[in-house]
């Protein structure tokens, strides 16, 4: 799907994919596409540098309201590739990652970046004021009269005293 044939080119490439929904399995739903643009240069003893830009929007649960929203991805990377052959222990310290019968597949790193973006409480925004905890409302949408009493009268259970 991602994969570039390092024999297809002399010493740089500029190469576009998009990613599909189906193309990604994990818990990522894409948003229509996620476009990638990636330049990859030759460098000497077989190792292969890939820049590029990946973005679109993902979609995702707002932990505080549960409504979906998209969130945006617009991510820069660089990744370097070595023919496996010739990777050294030395490069599998330093996050080099390998690649075989002059086939790079940037799938591997692209899935894994996509994940690593996934914050762990998504909001569709900053400012979002979730859900009411007495009666569910969406306070995105409409104030209920139970969230309001709850917020300015919190000696509420107190008074009855
Ligand atoms: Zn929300
Ligand atoms: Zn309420």
């Amino acid at each position: 799907m991602l994969k570039i044939n390092t024999n297809s080119f002399d010493f740089k490439k500029e190469l576009f994919f998009e990613l599909k929904r189906d193309d990604i399995k994990e818990n990522i739903i894409i948003d229509d596409i996620l476009k990638i643009s990636v330049t990859l240069t030759k460098e000497k003893e077989s190792v292969v540098i890939a820049e590029g830009i990946i973005s679109g929007n993902i979609k995702m649960d707002c932990s505080r309201c549960l409504e979906e929203f998209k969130y945006k991805i617009d991510n820069k990377f660089t990744v370097i590739y070595k023919e496996k052959k010739l990777m050294k222990k030395n490069d599998i310290e330093t996050d080099i990652f390998p690649y075989e019968n002059n086939i790079i597949d940037l799938f591997e790193y692209i899935n894994q970046a996509l994940i690593m973006e996934i914050p762990m409480k998504p909001l569709c925004s900053q400012d979002c004021a979730g859900l009411c905890p007495v009666c569910g409302e969406n306070l995105n949408i409409k104030k209920c009269s139970c969230h309001i009493e709850s917020v300015f009268n919190p000696f509420k259970d107190i008074n009855i005293y």
